[in-house]
């Protein structure tokens, strides 16, 4: 609790410093201490919008909050682009070292407008993803090693991750209802910006990729612009869904809850992950994480073991790591500012 708390509190003060506005919206759990969604925003006259988003998955909230804190320390006084830094969409994972929220729900798989995930492949995996029992625990080890073999790198990387709705206590489960993290955000931006016309948004994600890469994801389907615009911007490639090389497409996106609240607005939406450590890794470290918090008492902290590897596959002390994510976090921050405000002069 007090990692997530000392984050928000850094990013609070850097973002006043800076001299925006700070809002804070609680995200109430039964009992939990308090939990907040903070929003730092600076409103211009034009009508183009600039949202960097961290924390959609609670543990990746740490690398989103300090590439937020190092944006803020130098932010740039040109003022024709408003800003707006959303931190820790998921304060309940954050908080308690987790990917989902606290209803055990995927922020990136929600919004999906009634519709429910049909993954028939998923059920292969369900025992390795969600144990009932040590016993299973083992058991569901060797079950999942075996569909591997069975389906593949890229069926099965596939099958685990695009979600699924049929287990809710499993990984990246959809949830069956909207949830209120994403209904906060929605009405945020609705009650601030439904005037904007034009809209970036960078959301910031770990654990995906090759340790020390950084792999850029645009929605190739719903903004076929995308790509080649963000090419130029960022100067280097955007990664494609590729099915045989395992890169998923993902169902309820929130990139598509921004554009559900904004609809007047274009959308160009990133996903900028980096990478940790082997996926294998990281899927090990959610799978205990899942097992213990299904045991844990609620609001009990997660064992030494438990955070000890989730902070390794989302948020690694490796200063090289760090340093890495810094850089790259604030440049392509700069680049979509430095391209919204070129847009403003060549009018
Ligand atoms: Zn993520």
């Amino acid at each position: 609790m007090e990692a997530y708390h000392e984050a928000r509190e850094k990013f609070v003060a850097a973002a006043e410093a800076a001299g925006l506005r700070h809002m804070r919206h609680r995200v109430p759990y039964e009992d939990t201490p308090e939990l907040f969604i903070d929003f730092a925003l600076r409103k211009s006259a034009s009508k183009r919008l600039l949202v960097h988003i961290g924390g959609v998955h609670g543990i990746e909230g740490y690398a989103g909050s300090l590439v937020q804190q190092k944006i803020l320390a130098a932010l740039p006084t040109a003022e024709h682009t408003s800003l707006l830094f959303v931190h820790a969409l998921n304060p309940y994972g954050m908080a308690f070292h987790r990917r989902a929220n606290g209803n055990n729900v995927d922020l990136n798989r929600n919004f999906s407008a009634g519709k429910i995930c049909h993954n028939a492949d998923y059920s292969a995996f369900a025992t390795y993803l969600n144990p009932q029992s040590r016993w299973e625990f083992l058991r569901g080890g060797i079950e999942g090693a075996l569909a591997f073999l069975r389906l593949g790198k890229a069926k099965s990387t596939m099958a685990i991750a695009m979600g699924q709705s049929d287990f809710p206590r499993g990984l990246f489960f959809t949830g069956r209802e909207l949830q209120r993290e994403i209904l906060l955000f929605q009405n945020f931006l609705r009650a601030h910006f439904s005037e904007v016309e034009e809209v970036f948004a960078i959301d910031l994600h770990t654990g995906l990729g090759p340790h020390c890469g950084e792999l850029l994801f645009v929605d190739p389907d719903l903004d076929p612009e995308a790509a080649p615009l963000f090419e130029k911007i960022y100067a280097r490639p955007i990664t494609r869904p590729d099915h045989k090389a395992g890169i998923y497409e993902i169902f309820g996106r929130l990139s598509n809850a921004i554009r559900a609240a904004l609809p007047q607005a274009h959308l160009h939406y990133t996903i900028q992950e980096f990478g940790t450590s082997e996926s294998k890794k990281v899927l090990a470290a959610l799978r205990l994480e899942n097992f213990e918090w299904h045991r844990r008492r609620p609001y009990e902290p997660p064992s030494a073991k438990v955070k000890e590897q989730m902070l390794a596959a989302f948020f690694p002390e490796e200063k090289a790591w760090r340093e890495n994510l810094l850089a790259l976090g604030e440049t392509r921050w700069r680049q979509c500012w430095s391209h919204l405000e070129s847009l403003h002069q060549s009018q």
